[in-house]
């Protein structure tokens, strides 16, 4: 991690994120320490350490609060302090109203374009905008403890307006932020009360540079703030906007994942043993298994992916028996009702598919209805003959790319939804349509069929691809650009 040295030289990284990388709960009397799955976390962890910023987030856990001393501040990884974790307490009704309400159940839904989803509350509008008034009272509070040159980097649509109240308080601050999720159009962004639109556009231009996955969601933005913020111009060439007397840049950076983290889960000893074992039960001799891994949430396309399967198997019965599906459907967000809903009828879809097709010999789909460690999913991708990823919109998608790092034998085809960031980033894949069913099932029997020298084909160049864009190259290029527009933004030295 040598560029982070280069990047950041003197500089304090200030990281905002809803989740903390270090969580403290309570168990059996005793507390625990748990670092929370997901890639984001165990990316920026390392960088973290090696930096040695700060961190701030909610302290979600119920033993943060003895964890930590009077501020919220403690030193992290526990056992080997290297870095300050801040953390922000929330109540109930900030989780609720904050958290499950306006980041979850309003930007979630209108930045995925599922707007049948969108239901706006006055409450937790007012209870975020004062949620991420906190948050940004504590990061100003850390970029005035730093020691070096504070960068603040914040994460994600939870924190639209934090750049905006910062800069109030601190001017000069360079602060950038990435929008995991993809950012709608404007006929879209459109529905939401102007106040609301207005401060959320407003918020995120406090920022000096804002990073997006992909090309098409940063223009899409430039086409918000160009109609419903008049004051701003707008220069799409250089990606920038001139608003408020300072230019605002924006990036392009898709995000990835620790691909030789994956490879080697992927054909560790144990690894080798699981595959056999997943192909002896699913896939034996000229059967295929297809594989899916999603949390349970409506812009993955779950009941479009069990109803292209269902017309797959009446359409072309001598599949039935040939052709198994291993669906990895973790439960999530359960406290929001459309989540549970979802979540009873991807059970109830998947039990009538297996009662219609099924026999004692032969199940069609094997549910996997819990949430699944990196290991054992670093299998479940390596023996699939496919993977079918059918997101009806997503930021990324980083299932598809783990699929490919898994693919180390190279026999797998994967079966990607077009609405995908991946689709953008990575050519060889069957693309579909999840909202074309005939289309979608032509695609999985496009794969199905197709020769194992074009399959190796295929996955070696996505593989190529996937190498030269990891998460660390991704992180590098942010904070080189980051770095650079700080030093365009710093006054020159005075000459003697
Ligand atoms: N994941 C996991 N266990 C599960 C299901 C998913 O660890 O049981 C991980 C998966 O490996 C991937 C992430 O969750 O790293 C999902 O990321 P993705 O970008 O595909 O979708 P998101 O959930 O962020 O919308």
């Amino acid at each position: 991690m040598a560029y982070l040295d280069r990047y950041l030289r003197d500089r304090t990284l200030i990281l905002l994120s809803n989740r903390e990388p270090y969580e403290h709960v309570m168990r059996d009397g005793a507390v625990h320490v748990r670092q929370p799955a997901g890639g984001l976390v165990s990316a920026l962890d390392p960088t973290m350490q090696q930096t040695h910023g700060t961190w701030v987030a909610w302290g979600s856990g119920n033993a943060d609060h003895e964890s930590a001393d009077s501020e919220g501040r403690l030193m992290v990884p526990p056992d080997d302090p290297r870095y300050t974790l801040r953390r922000v307490w929330l109540d109930a009704e900030d989780i609720e109203h904050y958290y499950l309400g306006f980041a979850n159940s309003v930007l979630w839904p209108i930045c995925h374009m599922l707007i049948q989803h969108l239901e706006i509350r006055d409450e937790q509008w007012l209870r975020y905008r004062d949620v991420n008034r906190r948050f940004a009272e504590a990061v100003a509070d850390e970029a005035r403890r730093a020691d070096g040159t504070p960068m603040v980097w914040i994460q994600d649509y939870h924190f639209a307006l934090v750049a905006h109240e910062l800069r109030n308080e601190i001017p000069d601050l360079f602060i950038h932020q990435f929008w995991h999720i993809p950012f709608p159009p404007l006929d879209i962004l459109g529905l939401l009360p102007m106040d609301v639109l207005e401060a959320v556009l407003r918020g995120m231009l406090g920022n000096d540079l804002l990073e997006f996955h992909t090309r098409r969601y940063a223009m899409n933005f430039l086409s918000c703030v160009e109609y419903f913020m008049p004051d701003a111009e707008v220069r799409r060439a250089s990606l920038s906007v001139e608003y408020d007397g300072r230019e605002i840049f924006l990036g392009v950076f898709p995000i990835s994942i620790d691909v030789e983290l994956y490879e080697n889960l992927a054909s560790s000893p144990a690894a080798d043993e699981r595959v056999r074992e997943l192909r002896e039960r699913y896939a034996a001799g000229p059967n295929q298994l297809g594989v899916s891994v999603d949390r349970i949430d409506y812009t993955k396309g779950i009941p479009e992916r069990l109803h292209a399967l269902e017309v797959l198997w009446e359409r072309y019965p001598e599949l039935r028996g040939e052709f198994s599906v291993i669906l990895v459907a973790t439960p999530s967000r359960t406290d929001i009702d459309a989540y549970r809903q979802l979540e009873a009828d991807v059970i109830s879809t998947v039990a009538e598919i297996n009662h219609r097709f099924g026999n004692p010999d032969w199940t069609p789909i094997v549910l996997i209805h819990e949430n699944v460690s990196s290991e054992l999913l670093a299998s479940i991708y390596r023996a699939g003959d496919l993977c079918m990823v059918s997101s009806l919109q997503d930021g990324m998608n980083l299932v598809a790319k783990e699929f490919i790092a898994c693919q180390t034998d190279e026999r797998g085809v994967l079966v990607l939804s077009r609405f995908t960031g991946a689709a953008e980033a990575i050519e060889g894949a069957v693309l579909i349509n999840p909202f074309n069913v005939d289309g979608f099932v032509e695609g999985i029997r496009t794969a199905l069929a197709m020769p194992m020298e074009e399959r190796r084909r295929r996955m070696q160049r996505m593989r190529v691809q996937l190498h030269d864009t990891t998460i660390f190259d991704w992180m590098g290029a942010i904070l080189s650009r980051a770095s650079e527009l700080m030093t365009r933004n710093e006054p020159s030295p005075t000459s003697p």
